[in-house]
């Protein structure tokens, strides 16, 4: 389950933020997670929720915004939509292709009081 020490580190960042800025409240927490990060969306958010009781982000809302992956054929530089790591070419079947997007797992954004 390494969604919980990921959970775990995006509290403390957050944390670490509001202090910077004395401020008692976090709002809404905006993620990035890449569909080929290896992060279940889902069991992250369930992590989050858990390990914030108690602590200045536990109302805050949490906004994941999903990011498809992308892949790039190495062989004939196209394009696709990449729903697995390890996905072959669409058009020339070559294999592997080089990963070009769907690897983000990060914090974009905070509101804070
Ligand atoms: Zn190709």
């Amino acid at each position: 389950m390494h969604e919980f020490s990921l959970a775990t580190e995006v509290i403390n960042l957050v944390q670490r933020e509001a202090q910077k800025r004395n401020a008692p409240v976090v709002n809404e927490i905006t993620i990035e997670v890449g569909s080929l990060s290896g992060v279940e969306a889902g069991a992250f958010e369930s992590a989050l929720k858990l390990l914030s009781e108690g602590s200045i982000i536990e109302n805050a809302g949490l906004n994941i915004l999903r990011i498809n992956g992308i892949g790039v054929c190495k062989t004939c530089s196209i394009e696709f939509e990449m729903m697995q790591r390890m996905e072959s070419c669409p058009v020339c079947h070559a294999f592997p292709s080089e990963i070009n997007g769907g690897n983000e797992f990060r914090v974009i954004s905070m509101t804070i009081e």
